[in-house]
């Protein structure tokens, strides 16, 4: 049997060893240390924000922000719906509910003309939403500009969920730096990784400065134990900062192999007939996390489930792209606003092995699983 290939790997380079043996050497494994502050700090520079908070998942910093924004139960959050569930679970956590929003074919991201719609709708019965959670998927920014204006008028908050998207740029800035609120995740199998780990960052230095103290028990400045809010334990501990800062040195030759696995795959099989690639839209540049396509059974002889199966019998590891949230069971309830395109990109989509560590070797093997069960060739 040939070694699997996989989705997605944790990528190590050169000095994150050295971080973590500092803070061994310096016995800083107490939660607390200074790679956290120094991490963070690091983490601006590399993205423009001006303000972070390290934590212990991106999934921890949407439910941060949530409650930063004032999310109460019985709220409404608008919300992408071809997304990971960690996106929306926060919103739930809080009791307060989930409204999907459909994607466009642009960049697989929320729809902004829907979005608008929808606010327009709302705003009309007096029936806001408490916030606008809008997620970058799989490395591509969503169309920020035309969702902030949009959200702006109708003073929505805007959390933006950029755990995929760490990297990417939209009209030269970092997607997560936009909105009144970002979030990234460090979990393994993103662009970089801490082995599990987040950041929330603002311009506003209160909202970071809230979060911080959430993430930590909400301690009141007191000798004693003081609270006077409920808090959590949240925050990054000091030995996965250190892993963090050494990701960081090396985040844009990361992007750079991810975007060349895009163009292997893209030249190799970009002329396949029904194979189409996730496209890039001309207002910023995708760190292409992973590669998605999506295949046209007609045109390529057989459909995403087949092909998926037909590379775990030759041990190469693809996904489904993500199903939509309107569609899972668990926010059946929930209210949607479309879903066709989401729902056609679930039906066709495929995200291939997209690790900054694959090789030459690997591509050309995940080429080959393609072509071997492309039956529309022949036609061509
Ligand atoms: C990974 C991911 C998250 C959650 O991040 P964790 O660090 O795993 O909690 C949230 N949203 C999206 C879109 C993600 O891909």
């Amino acid at each position: 049997m040939p070694n699997p290939i996989l989705l997605s790997t944790p990528h190590m380079g050169e000095q994150e060893l050295q971080f973590v043996k500092e803070a061994f050497d310096t016995n800083w494994i107490a939660p607390v240390g200074p790679h956290i502050e120094a991490f963070e700090q690091e983490f601006c520079r590399v993205t423009g924000a001006n303000h972070a908070a390290a934590v212990s998942s991106g999934t921890a910093a949407i439910h941060l922000a949530l409650i930063l924004m004032g999310v109460q139960a019985g709220d409404e959050v608008f919300c992408s719906t071809l997304t990971f569930a960690a996106s929306a679970n926060p919103i739930k956590y809080l009791g307060a509910k989930p409204v999907f929003i459909d994607s466009d074919r642009t960049s697989w991201n929320m729809n902004p003309d829907l979005l608008k719609t929808a606010l327009e709708k709302r705003a009309s019965i007096g029936k806001l939403p408490k916030a606008v959670l809008l997620v970058h998927l799989y490395g591509q920014s969503a169309d920020i500009d035309p969702i902030k204006e949009i959200c702006d008028r109708y003073e929505v908050a805007i959390i933006e969920d950029a755990a995929e998207a760490l990297g990417a740029t939209y009209k030269g800035k970092t997607p997560g730096t936009s909105g009144k609120i970002g979030i990234y995740s460090f979990n393994g199998n993103k662009i970089i990784t801490t082995s599990g780990g987040g950041m929330l960052v603002s311009d506003d230095p209160e909202i970071v400065a809230q979060a911080k103290l959430l993430a930590t028990q909400a301690r009141d400045p007191a000798p004693h134990y003081q609270h006077s809010q409920i808090g959590y334990n949240y925050r990054l501990s000091n030995v996965l900062a250190g892993i963090g800062r050494g990701q960081l040195r090396v985040l844009s030759a990361r992007v750079a192999a991810r975007r060349r696995n895009f163009e292997i795959y893209h030249q190799a099989l970009g002329n396949l007939p029904g194979i189409e690639f996730m496209p890039e839209a001309d207002y910023g540049r995708a760190t292409r996390w992973l590669t998605c396509l999506t295949v046209n059974p007609d045109l390529f002889g057989v459909d995403r489930e087949q092909l998926r199966l037909a590379l775990n019998d030759v041990q190469i590891e693809s996904r489904p792209v993500w199903k939509p949230l309107h569609m899972q069971p668990v926010f059946a309830e929930c209210e949607s606003i479309g879903g066709a395109v989401s729902e056609d990109l679930f039906a066709r989509g495929l995200c291939l092995p997209s690790g900054s560590n694959l090789t030459d070797e690997d591509l050309e093997r995940v080429i080959g699983g393609i072509k071997a069960v492309c039956k529309g060739k022949k036609n061509f």
